[in-house]
């Protein structure tokens, strides 16, 4: 049957990215259907909205949408357009593996593979209660942790580990100080690890689980966490397999999911042909692993892997001197 998905190209080297990922989808002839919707500041210009109602209708229809990276302008009282999306569908797991690839420009031998399971929808990073007072002196924000939103990551966290044979999952809190917020997450956690006496769980503090990361990152299996802590440790593993060309996220909700990659508009390289396609194409891998085409999802992450161990036209985040398009090329004739 032929699945629709809803394409944002996005902003910066959005659409460089985005028709490379297409390229690729395209040989691998999957009966997939794309609607094509605006947002970020290509939507601004057109409709003079960042996050234009048929976008949101498209996806509300769809359940599922391929995403570039979106521009949120500093200040002006926008909302980041991320969150928005993830509020709006409750897309509340964000899902970021880190897998060592091939010939990348990492500083760690080839051995890291973590998955962040990120609670997306609340805690620091939701930026709820945002406020800055008259004379500018002082500024306070609002950190809403609940039993729900932490009992389901969690869950979500345990469930997809026993569904990918992962042995542990590590919870990464700051209770010790946070009582409250990161308290309430931690309690909750322990109840849900609870019930899954077959996945390990280990508990540590984000700051030494920052510094473990860096010396032992293979100690790490399945780490879940809440929204600032996951936003900023899945970089630091991205910075762990050789940048952020190469980790992916996912948004999922019960009633949409949106893939993405996790970097940003990169506007220092756009419109140069430089940027790695690799990162929205192993959200493209997720997304047909959420669509239950776990076979294809292989063939395109097992392309990604030959093409890097070729050598094949590779971005110069690699070390080659490759363009966007040459990169997504070389790794279509391998699907
Ligand atoms: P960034 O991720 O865009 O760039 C950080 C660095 O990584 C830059 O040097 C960039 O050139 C490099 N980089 C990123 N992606 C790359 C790729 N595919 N190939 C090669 N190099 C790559 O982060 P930033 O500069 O902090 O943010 C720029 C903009 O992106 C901001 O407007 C921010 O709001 C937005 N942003 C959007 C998303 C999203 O839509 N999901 C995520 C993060 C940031």
């Amino acid at each position: 049957m032929t699945q629709t998905i809803t394409v944002i190209h996005g902003d910066g080297i959005g659409p460089e990215i985005m028709d490379a990922t297409l390229h690729v989808l395209d040989a691998m002839k999957l009966d997939l259907e794309y609607e094509f919707a605006d947002a970020g500041m290509v939507a601004m210009e057109k409709t003079g909205e960042l996050l234009p109602a048929a976008t949101m209708d498209s996806i509300r229809k769809n359940r599922i949408a391929l995403k570039s990276p979106l521009t949120t302008p500093v200040g002006g009282g926008f909302s980041s357009i991320n969150v928005e999306l993830r509020k709006r569908f409750d897309l509340y797991a964000n899902v970021r593996p880190a897998k060592s690839f091939p010939n990348t420009l990492t500083r760690f031998p080839a051995d890291v593979d973590v998955i962040t399971v990120r609670e997306n929808t609340e805690g620091a990073y939701s930026a709820e209660g945002q406020e800055t007072a008259a004379d500018g002196q002082s500024a306070i924000s609002i950190t809403r942790t609940t039993r729900k939103g932490s009992e389901r990551i969690v869950r979500y966290a345990f469930d997809l580990a026993r569904a990918a044979g992962r042995k542990k999952v590590t919870v990464v809190h700051k209770a010790n100080i946070l009582k409250s917020t990161s308290g309430l997450f931690l309690k909750t956690a322990r109840e849900v690890a609870a019930l899954y006496p077959d996945i390990e769980c280990e508990e540590m503090i984000v700051d030494n689980a920052c510094m473990q990361l860096v010396m032992r990152p293979e100690q790490f299996d399945v780490l879940v966490t809440t929204n600032l802590f996951g936003d900023i440790i899945s970089d630091l593993c991205a910075g762990l397999i050789g940048g952020l060309g190469l980790i992916p996220g996912a948004n999922i909700g019960a009633d949409a999911a949106i893939f993405e990659a996790v970097h940003g508009t990169a506007p220092d390289i756009a419109g140069q042909g430089k940027a790695n396609p690799c990162a929205l194409l192993l959200g493209a891998a997720q997304m047909l692993d959420h669509l239950g085409k776990p076979a294809d999802a292989t063939r395109l992450r097992e392309a990604i892997v030959a093409t890097l161990e070729a050598k094949d036209s590779l971005t110069g985040d690699l070390g080659g001197t490759g363009t966007t398009m040459g990169f997504a090329k070389a790794i279509a004739s391998r699907v």
